[in-house]
């Protein structure tokens, strides 16, 4: 339990790496400490600690280089900006230069790296699901190194290899872009997740890479033909780090009956995203949206494909979420939410990290 009362979070996703640039999604001109407690972008070490989250996927995702932000960015300029250009309307740009792309990769591994080192004991970068266990137990902020996006690999998986021994366990194919392996979902609603082209022939091969290296495929993103090219080729189970029903909300970020019947029969899981334009069912970018809404995904999925196999995805600091879960020390609100939906003790612990820690167990093997 974390002091709250509630188990402790693992989280599925967040941007928080960008944010501390300063160059996330909350602008702030150079940047800020993981460990010490600001009002900008939703996760440092203070508020998760307050919140009870104790961990979760760091993504290391790459704009290309006609997407960084403006100097004079507010938040608002940036928000505009950025959905403009995950709903471009002449198609995507081209994919991102792969020495480009390798060279941010390389900055934001290292800097979640360094994170855990500067941390005195009190981060660690995870490799297992035993360490990601041990951390909810000791209270150790657990950060699992993740790739949003590949344009930083080559096909040879020579890349692959080498950030893979950096610890990077997990690989979601594209953002809203399209890269040389696969095509995302633009920000557009209401959609059909079905936008466009599937895996490419580099696509499949990289999930067959990601399977003989045990690392984790991330379907989040990617168009419902690519959803269908990665159930089938992989032989691990099938997650969606960070998206919704999409019953419950029409955007193409989420997913549809047949794609969450495919995650159950996987053993896989899907992670609630807090993004209020893929909660909410009028798809409008409104914070004053109620947890109950957050409670309707996660009961739906439940109902769907069981406890075992939905958990939390928040995309803190990559999204605009509701004004309850504002930052990540207002978490508690949602278990507080979802108790008040019935969700007991055991089902709490699971959604909060039971069902990740079982996933990363038989993805990752120990
Ligand atoms: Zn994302």
């Amino acid at each position: 339990m974390a002091s709250n009362g509630f188990p402790p979070i693992f989280d599925g996703h967040n941007d928080t790496i960008l944010s501390l640039t300063g160059k996330g999604f909350n602008p702030l001109p150079g940047g800020r400490s993981f460990f010490e407690e600001t009002d900008n972008g939703h996760i440092d070490l203070p508020r998760a600690k307050r919140g009870g989250l104790g961990g979760g996927f760091f993504a290391v995702f790459i704009r290309p280089p006609e997407q960084e932000p403006d100097e004079n960015d507010d938040a608002e300029n940036a928000i505009d900006r950025t959905t403009r250009q995950f709903n471009p309307s002449g198609g995507w740009p081209e994919p991102m230069a792969m020495d480009y792309a390798q060279s941010k990769a390389l900055e934001l591994t290292g800097r979640l790296i360094r994170i855990a080192d500067e941390s005195n004991g009190a981060c660690k970068v995870v490799h297992s699901a035993a360490e990601v266990e041990q951390c909810m137990k000791d209270g150790t902020f657990a950060i699992l190194l993740h790739f949003e996006g590949t344009d930083q690999l080559d096909p040879d998986g020579f890349a692959l290899d080498v950030f893979h021994k950096a610890g990077v366990q997990s690989v979601g194919l594209t953002h809203f872009r399209k890269n040389r392996y696969a095509e995302g979902v633009p920000m557009t609603f209401p959609s059909s997740p079905d936008t466009g082209e599937g895996l490419t022939e580099e696509g499949k091969e990289l999930v067959r890479q990601c399977n003989a290296r045990n690392i984790l495929v991330d379907v989040s993103h990617i168009t419902e033909k690519g959803f269908w090219d990665v159930a089938n080729v992989t032989d691990a189970p099938i997650v969606a780090t960070h998206s919704n029903a999409w019953e419950v909300a029409n955007a193409p970020r989420n997913l549809t009956d047949k794609q969450l019947d495919a995650i159950k029969e996987s053993r896989g899981i899907v992670g609630l995203n807090f993004h209020v334009g893929f909660l909410r069912n009028d798809g409008q970018v409104d914070t004053n949206t109620p947890l109950s809404v957050m409670a309707d995904h996660l009961d739906y999925m439940v109902e769907r494909m069981g406890i075992d196999c939905v958990a939390l995805g928040s995309d803190y600091d990559g999204a605009i979420v509701p004004d309850d879960v504002s930052d990540s020390s207002k978490l508690p609100n949602l278990m507080k939410a979802l108790q008040d939906r019935g969700y007991d003790n055991e089902a709490l612990e699971k959604i909060a990290n039971r069902n990740w820690v079982r996933v990363l167990r038989e993805t990752w093997g120990s």
